[in-house]
């Protein structure tokens, strides 16, 4: 009999009951039982708010750059944010009470996916210290001044690589070449063809695995080893993409203010963030939890055959495991959400304030996605879609119910926002997204 790190599946199984559900792909939902009290949980942590802020005024002094190199965003200043958009169609559609936001990452300028805030974050953070390291730029320059050709010949001799199931490579790619990078993006099997052609359309390498996300990383990772001019992203490990994802808190509380959205003891503010690797939900909810304390919920959404970090917290394992231990095969259409083994630091570090996490299945991304297109006319990829069930977690399972007691939250639901953090899609192609919507209108149809 197999046994995994100490444990037959079936004394897993028994141990932690989630897993019963995990191993049998089925919908499920777990609370996390090491949530703290939030003060208690920032104490402990070691990373805080003077962090957050920090990224935040790296972004600032990147920003006229930004502007300057992709003029779509020169309108914003050169500050990289989506929309937050009240969802009523698909709030009456899921019967959702209290209000529906959805968080269009999905329409972030330059890459299209959540991937814009931390990796984009992380390439502007390489690209600081280089050019701070070699005396040709201070802290109080312009930025626009790294268009310039002697900035971009001083990248060219540095490399920056990544492993990545699409997104991070389109988000680490652009922003490398347009800096001047030489920068290689190995992609997992996953990876959809529009993302291979759009990187080497701009210059970047492209190298094709047909193995798994872990696969990518863990070659990217030694064949960047050898070169010590070369940056590796290490998704499984960076504290800086976690930060730059992490800053999308601070935009948030502002966006939520000039709705007039409240968010305290009276209006809770539920969170829904779909979860591959674990950073860039983790970093966005820890921004959340440091700016709203105890008055937001935030919950992990992962696919059926993917739910790497909610494996990785239920056994406590974290990165020790991966759903393959457990005979989890991590096929899934949600590609961006295709990992198989959780980031290494983001499970502990996010567990004291995580509320739980669910998992959805691919048939009913799909529907999701048709249905969102159909009455709000908001396309997106289908791993965005993770968000939208966890409203009727909350309201409709014995779990949420449980949660609900246990939070002090029951009756308060009909005050709450729900918002469902919609991580990707902009940039898919036409022809490949009608390709998913005619998916979800047929199985909307076998379902009726
Ligand atoms: C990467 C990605 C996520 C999840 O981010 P992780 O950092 O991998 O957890 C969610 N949705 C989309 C579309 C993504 O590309």
């Amino acid at each position: 009999m197999k046994v995994i790190e100490g444990k037959t599946l079936e004394e897993w199984e028994r141990a932690v009951p989630v897993i019963r559900d995990l191993t049998a792909l089925r919908e499920t939902m777990w609370l996390d039982g090491h949530k703290l009290p939030a003060a208690q949980a920032a104490g402990a942590c070691p990373l805080g708010m003077p962090d957050i802020r920090e990224a935040e005024a790296r972004l600032a002094r990147f920003a006229p750059y930004l502007a300057k190199v992709f003029p779509e965003t020169e309108q914003a200043g050169g500050i990289l944010e989506s929309p937050l958009r009240e969802i009523g169609g698909m709030a009456e559609e899921l019967g959702v009470e209290g209000t529906l936001l959805l968080k269009c990452d999905s329409h972030l300028p330059v890459s299209g996916s959540i991937k814009a805030r931390g990796g984009i974050y992380e390439v502007l953070c390489v690209a600081e210290r280089i050019a701070l390291e070699s005396g040709m730029l201070t802290l109080e320059e312009d930025y626009r001044v790294l268009a310039e050709p002697r900035f971009v010949e001083l990248f060219s001799k540095y490399g920056i690589a990544v492993g990545s199931t699409g997104n991070l490579g389109l988000s680490i790619g652009i922003m490398s070449a347009k800096l001047g990078f030489r920068v290689t993006v190995h992609m997992s099997a996953d990876a959809r063809q529009w993302k291979k052609d759009m990187l080497r359309s701009k210059g970047v390498t492209v190298v094709e695995y047909s193995d798994d996300y872990s696969k990518a990383i863990t070659e990217g990772r030694a064949q960047a080893e050898k070169d010590p001019c070369c940056h590796f992203v290490d998704d499984e490990n960076s504290k800086n993409l976690f930060l730059g994802y992490a800053v999308a808190a601070l935009r948030l509380k502002k966006q939520l203010e000039e709705r007039g959205t409240p968010v305290d003891e009276a209006h809770p503010l539920f969170v829904y963030l779909p979860c591959g690797v674990g950073g860039g939900p983790g970093g966005v909810a820890f921004g959340l939890k440091e700016v709203f304390g105890d008055h937001v919920h935030c919950f992990f959404a992962e696919p059926t055959h993917a739910p790497c970090m909610t494996l990785g917290m239920a056994t406590g394992l974290h990165a020790q495991v991966c759903v393959n231990d457990f005979g989890i095969d991590n096929r899934t259409a949600a590609d961006g959400l295709a990992v198989g083994r959780p980031s290494q630091f983001v499970g502990k570090l996010i567990e004291p304030f995580l509320s739980g996490c669910y998992t959805i299945s691919d048939e009913h991304l799909y529907r999701l996605l048709t249905t969102l297109a159909d009455r709000e006319g908001i396309h997106l990829e289908p791993s965005a879609l993770a968000g939208m069930t966890g409203p009727g977690w909350i309201q409709d399972s014995k779990p949420g119910k449980e949660y609900q007691r246990r939070e002090g939250l029951t009756g308060r639901l009909p005050e709450a926002t729900h918002i469902v953090w919609a991580t990707g899609g902009s940039m898919v192609p036409a022809a490949d997204w009608q390709a998913y919507y005619q998916r979800g209108r047929q199985l909307l149809a076998d379902n009726a």
